[in-house]
Order: structure tokens, then sequence, then C-alpha cells
């Protein structure tokens, strides 16, 4: 059983609509009757949702976070995008950002590095993920990316105090595959070290499930877990939540 504060981010990826939300109830209620276990809940839903869940979650211990944003901190023409400001307006508090879906379809570190410093500057809080594809870790890169990816998009970003680190092998999204329990810890404390003695928190995502988790949560190095697939299972998710804390 775990004594640490624990995030649980659900990304709902583009799933999702006004009615998906009736189904949090359960989680909310659940929220409720585990008040000695100390963890967050965030929601990270489509754009579309980000104002009626924020309502919805209000009084709560849930929050709501976004998926990406554009880069530019003030309004503009750029049609089909909205930027950090809008999102944190609409009553997201999180934003996810260098997810490997969005790199896959060209984000760079340069400009997933200039898309956290426009969330900082509205005041969000970020979840940044990194991590290598399965071409990488079979050729023994999987540190040289890690440290690549962080120190470029986190260039010049002094305050480390809103950021959080979701450590995230593309190999592992999607798939039903974990990393192995000693590789996962190698690659986490890397990525702690990298830090010096000021770390941020941690999370690890990638096929995580009311199953693996029993596995996953013994990893006393991660602070929490970003969940995809299976955060679209309100039942699968409290599931998840709770085997961590037994
Ligand atoms: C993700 O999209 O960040 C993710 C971890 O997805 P999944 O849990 O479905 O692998």
């Amino acid at each position: 059983m775990t004594n640490k504060y624990m995030y649980f981010i659900a990304n709902w990826k583009m799933f999702g609509d006004l009615r998906t939300l009736n189904t949090l109830d359960s989680v909310i209620n659940f929220s409720k009757l585990k008040r000695k276990n100390k963890f967050k809940i965030i929601y990270c839903p489509p754009n579309t949702l980000i104002r009626p869940l924020s309502k919805r979650l209000m009084k709560t211990r849930l929050d709501v976070g976004a998926q990406n944003c554009h880069e530019n901190e003030n309004y503009g023409a750029f049609t089909g995008h909205v930027n950090s400001k809008m999102l944190k307006n609409a009553g997201a508090k999180y934003i996810i950002l260098g997810h490997s879906e969005n790199r896959q379809s060209g984000e760079t570190d340069k400009l997933i590095n200039l898309k956290i410093k426009s969330a900082i500057k509205a005041g969000l809080k970020i979840i940044f993920c990194i991590g290598e594809t399965l071409k990488e870790k079979k050729n023994k890169k999987t540190n040289r990316v890690l440290a690549k990816q962080i120190d470029n998009g986190l260039r010049s970003i002094k305050n480390m105090s809103n950021i959080i680190i979701a450590y995230e092998p593309v190999w592992s999204i999607g798939t039903g595959l974990i990393p192995k329990s000693e590789d996962l810890l190698k690659s986490v404390l890397f990525i702690k070290n990298r830090f010096g003695n000021k770390p941020p928190k941690i999370l690890y995502g990638g096929s995580v499930n009311n199953n693996n988790i029993t596995q996953l949560k013994d990893i006393n190095l991660i602070d929490g877990f970003l969940v995809g697939g299976a955060s679209q299972s309100s039942k699968k998710f409290i599931d998840i939540i709770r085997k961590t804390f037994n």
C-alpha cells in the first residue's frame, strides 16, 4: 500500500461526447469515499468537452486538462486551432504536451518547447510526454532520446514546479505491451537524475490497465499513471486507482 501522492491522468484522445460525461459520476463518488488515499485525478477530454466537464467537476477532487494547444500565446489567424489561454479560459488546469501521437504527426522538440512556454504563461500545469520508439529501444538509444527530448523540450525553462513528466514508451502506447519492471525503473531513474536534486513528478503511461497495474504500482519511483484506452471505462479506471493503493 503506497502512502505517496499519486496522479491518475485520463487521456480520452478523440473520444467522448456530452453523454459520456454521465459515466464519470461513479469516479466522483469513488474519489469521495477514498479520503484517506492521496491522489489527484485529471481528465483530459477533447476540447469540445472541457467547458462542460469543468462545470461538472466543480467542488470535486477531479480536475480537467487539455490534450494539446497551438504554440502562439496570442489570438490570431490559425484556423482550427486553440491556444493555451483559450483552454485555460474554458476551464482546463492542466495540458498534455509532447504526446507521441502528435510528435508522430510532425511536432518537433522545438515546437513542443514553444507550446510549454505558452501554456506556462497561461497558467496551465504541464504534463510533458517523452519516450522512445521501438527502434530506438532496440538500438539501445533510450537514454539518448530521453535526454534530447528533455533538454530541447524544456530549453530555457527554469521553474519546473508546474511541470510533470510522463514517460511513455511509444511502442507501449495502445499496444498492450509494457516495459519490463527493471527497464522501466532504469528509465525513470535516468529521467529523475537528469533534473539533479529537485526532480519533477514522473508518471508512467502506455497500456496501463486494471491487470498490469499490480506490477506497475510496485515501481515506487513512479508518481502516477497516464492512462489512455482504459480511462474510457470508469469501472476500469477506478480499478486502476483502487489497486494502486492496495
Ligand atoms: C496515451 O495515450 O497516453 C496512452 C498511454 O494510451 P494507452 O493507455 O491506450 O496506451
